[in-house]
């Protein structure tokens, strides 16, 4: 049986004596992490950062990298695109919804300036060309994409559509790059870095402050003091199957593949929910769409009644999400072979046919069924209008035979989780009265940040290095 290591608080008392002693000790090294340290090391304080693999970077050194960003960027303005920091905040109140915290994202527009120049000044570059077509991710140099679904409705109603999707400048995933910048600027930090150490319990004092954790490293644990405070940026619990089938079931299903890396075993959340900390939309998860952006918009998602249930021009994590949550995965593509040879997959036709009556009959629809979708689909495409669900009308047409659908009943969901603990602006976790634990950080995946329900891609490194920031400096000045 695996080892089972406890994730109750120590005592402050209890410990003999302090293995080291630190302003600020931040538990885990990727964006979020590594920002914190910088956060804190910038703002004078002494840092040491426990890193429970041989290095640091994480789930977000595996990230597209895709960041979310601005009211103007430089890459923005020089793309030719106006924004601001109010339609920045009103597209991602309602794409991250219902129950966002809205303080958290006002603080994360009218920063997000100052943030990209910090990414820069940081090693993070950015090219400033826009890379039109819809994707997961940009694999060219391209710095700008649109990554949240801005042109897609309702949101294209909320808010002029703008791209947001900041991508450093690297042909591929960009995760590498940013975290390469990240981590150069720590090691040429005054920052203690001591891998393979992984923080097992936070110490707390007999006020319930956090004043340290405790770690394993080799087998062998130690106590460190924290004077300002600890961060807890430890990623999230996609690998937790406890965790997962308590808080998320609906992840709980082989169709769903987890993103991220062993670190997201969720003991951040728990250590910190053992010492009286709240949770948060601890159900949410990103979930992205089994087909791909490019070949989704101009085809017809449909359920197992042959009907569309949503544009499919959205987000595709809100795709992603609509066919998990609300068909139960019984989704197919249909589409024509135009298409399907303009929008090269790694998905294969699975029905062909000449007329939509022989391809439903192939798929075992009722009959009639997908002949209503596509007649009704078709008849206002001719005037380059979708009134049922408001596709723009760049991607509407009527289909055309040979048509084809693919069975995405068996697809494949990437999933990681969003809700954590419960976090003030500030990073400062709160408990189960809403009063803050002093002491107690928590960044990135470990918090419940932005995405309350709704996620768009670039959120997670966009909120994970500002508000590691912020409670770096936070925890610093704690110690001053
Ligand atoms: C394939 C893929 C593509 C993605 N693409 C994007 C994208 O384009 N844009 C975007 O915004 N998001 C993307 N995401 C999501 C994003 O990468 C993560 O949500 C984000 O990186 C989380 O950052 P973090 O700092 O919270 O966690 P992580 O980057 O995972 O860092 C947590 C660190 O803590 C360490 N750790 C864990 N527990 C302990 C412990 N007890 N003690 C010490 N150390 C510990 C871990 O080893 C890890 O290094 C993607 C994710 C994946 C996997």
């Amino acid at each position: 049986m695996a080892e089972t290591i406890s994730v109750m608080p120590v005592a402050a008392s209890e410990v003999g004596a302090w293995d080291a002693d630190t302003d600020v000790v931040v538990v885990g090294l990727g964006c979020a992490g590594a920002s914190a340290a910088l956060g804190a090391a910038e703002a004078g304080a002494e840092v040491i950062a426990l890193e429970r693999a041989s290095d640091g970077g994480g789930a977000s050194a595996l990230a597209g990298g895709v960041i979310y960003l601005g009211g103007g960027t430089p890459v923005q303005k020089a793309c030719g695109f106006d924004d601001t920091a109010e339609d920045m905040f009103r597209f991602l109140v309602a794409a991250c919804g219902p129950d966002v915290d809205e303080a958290k994202v006002a603080r994360y527009c009218d920063g997000s300036l100052e943030h990209f120049a910090w990414l820069v000044d940081h090693g993070v570059p950015f090219k400033s060309t826009f890379y039109a077509d819809p994707v997961y991710e940009v694999l060219t140099d391209d710095g700008l994409m649109y990554s949240g679904g801005e042109e897609a409705w309702p949101f294209c109603d909320i808010a002029p559509p703008v791209p947001r999707g900041h991508c450093p400048q690297i042909e591929q995933r960009s995760g590498v790059l940013l975290m390469r910048g990240l981590l150069e600027s720590v090691a040429d930090a005054p920052i203690d870095v001591r891998s393979d150490t992984m923080v097992t319990r936070l110490v707390l004092d007999g006020d319930g402050a956090a004043v340290g954790v405790i770690a394993r490293r080799f087998g062998v644990d130690m106590a460190l003091r924290a004077r300002g405070g600890v961060v807890v940026a430890a990623g999230g619990f996609a690998f937790n199957d406890d965790m997962l089938g308590q808080h998320a079931p609906w992840l709980v299903d082989e169709r769903c593949y987890r993103l991220g890396t062993d670190g997201d075993d969720g003991r951040g959340i728990r250590m910190a929910q053992a010492a009286g900390a709240a949770v948060r939309h601890m159900d949410a998860a990103e979930v992205s769409a089994p087909a791909p952006p490019n070949l989704l918009a101009p085809s017809l998602l449909v359920n197992g009644a042959g009907q569309r249930f949503i544009n499919e021009d959205v987000y595709h994590g809100r795709a992603g999400q609509a066919a998990m949550t609300r068909q139960d995965k019984e989704v197919y593509l249909v589409l024509d072979e135009e298409i399907f040879e303009a929008n090269p997959s790694w998905l294969k036709i699975t029905w062909a046919a000449g007329t939509v009556a022989e391809l439903e009959a192939d798929m075992g629809l009722p009959a009639g069924a997908l002949r209503a979708t596509v007649d009704v689909y078709d008849r206002h495409a001719r005037d380059g209008h979708d009134p049922l669900f408001h596709k723009h009308p760049r991607w509407v047409r009527p289909l055309r035979p040979p048509y084809g659908a693919i069975d995405l009943r068996r697809g494949l969901y990437g999933v990681f989780t969003l809700g954590g603990l419960q976090t003030q602006v500030t990073g400062e976790v709160v408990d189960l009265d809403g009063d803050v634990i002093p002491g107690l950080y928590a960044v990135g995946r470990t918090a419940s940040g932005i995405p309350a329900f709704g996620y768009v891609s670039g959120i997670s490194l966009g909120e994970g290095t500002f508000f590691g920031r912020i409670a770096g400096r936070r925890a610093a000045a704690r110690s001053a």
